[in-house]
């Protein structure tokens, strides 16, 4: 199992950090290890000052592929959730700086959180997906999948041509605007509409 990762995938998010929108899919990977499982608490991590939340939509992965085509990118995900992609931010902008690659500040042990998966039925629909994170009981990223810069059939076109897709991968699709800090002691919960899919406290 694999996580495959969406960055700057809205246009606010990519301004909020000073990033250019991208002309094609920011992909990155969490390994296995970043799941953080259920009903274990998520620790405020050692190596960093400045702890970022990131609420994003998360597939997963129902079907193996490879140069899967947009056309058909519906078949391969069968749930949708929200999750965090955990960022470790100072040390990313560090990283940046030097050109050097993001793993260590977004690949972590426990980085990546996922909700309770939503079953995709024909009713649900995939083009119009509104999610939002509470921090402390406050709204602080709420968005439409339809914001995204490249749509969840984009995403897996683009991947699948360079990754294999198979079943049980988890795809994030990116977060919007509203990205921020948190810490000890803090609760994010994540939802689709209006369902409360995961709650986490950072330890
Ligand atoms: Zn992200």
């Amino acid at each position: 199992m694999k996580i495959i990762c969406v960055g700057r995938n809205y246009a606010d998010h990519a301004k909020e950090l000073g990033n250019s929108i991208p002309d094609e899919p920011v992909i990155f990977m969490k390994p296995k290890s970043a799941l953080l499982q259920n009903h274990t608490p998520f620790y405020y991590p050692e190596f960093t000052n400045e702890l970022h939340y990131e609420c994003e939509i998360v597939l997963r992965v129902s079907k193996n592929g490879k140069y899967i085509q947009e056309k058909h990118a519906s078949n391969y995900y069968d749930a949708v959730t929200v999750g965090i992609d955990f960022t470790a931010r100072d040390l990313q902008d560090e990283l940046k700086k030097k050109g050097l690659p993001w793993e260590k500040a977004k690949a972590f042990d426990n980085s990546a959180v996922v909700g309770k998966f939503i079953p995709v039925t024909p009713e649900f629909n995939r083009k119009s997906i509104n999610f939002s994170l509470l921090k402390n009981g406050e709204k602080v990223q709420e968005a439409n999948s339809s914001q995204m810069i490249f749509s969840i059939d984009k995403i897996i076109e683009n991947i699948s041509n360079y990754f294999s897709l198979n079943i049980g991968d988890l795809i994030f699709t990116g977060t919007p605007a509203g990205v921020g800090e948190c810490v000890t002691g803090d609760v994010l919960e994540g939802f689709i509409e209006n369902q409360s899919l995961f709650s986490v406290e950072v330890k």
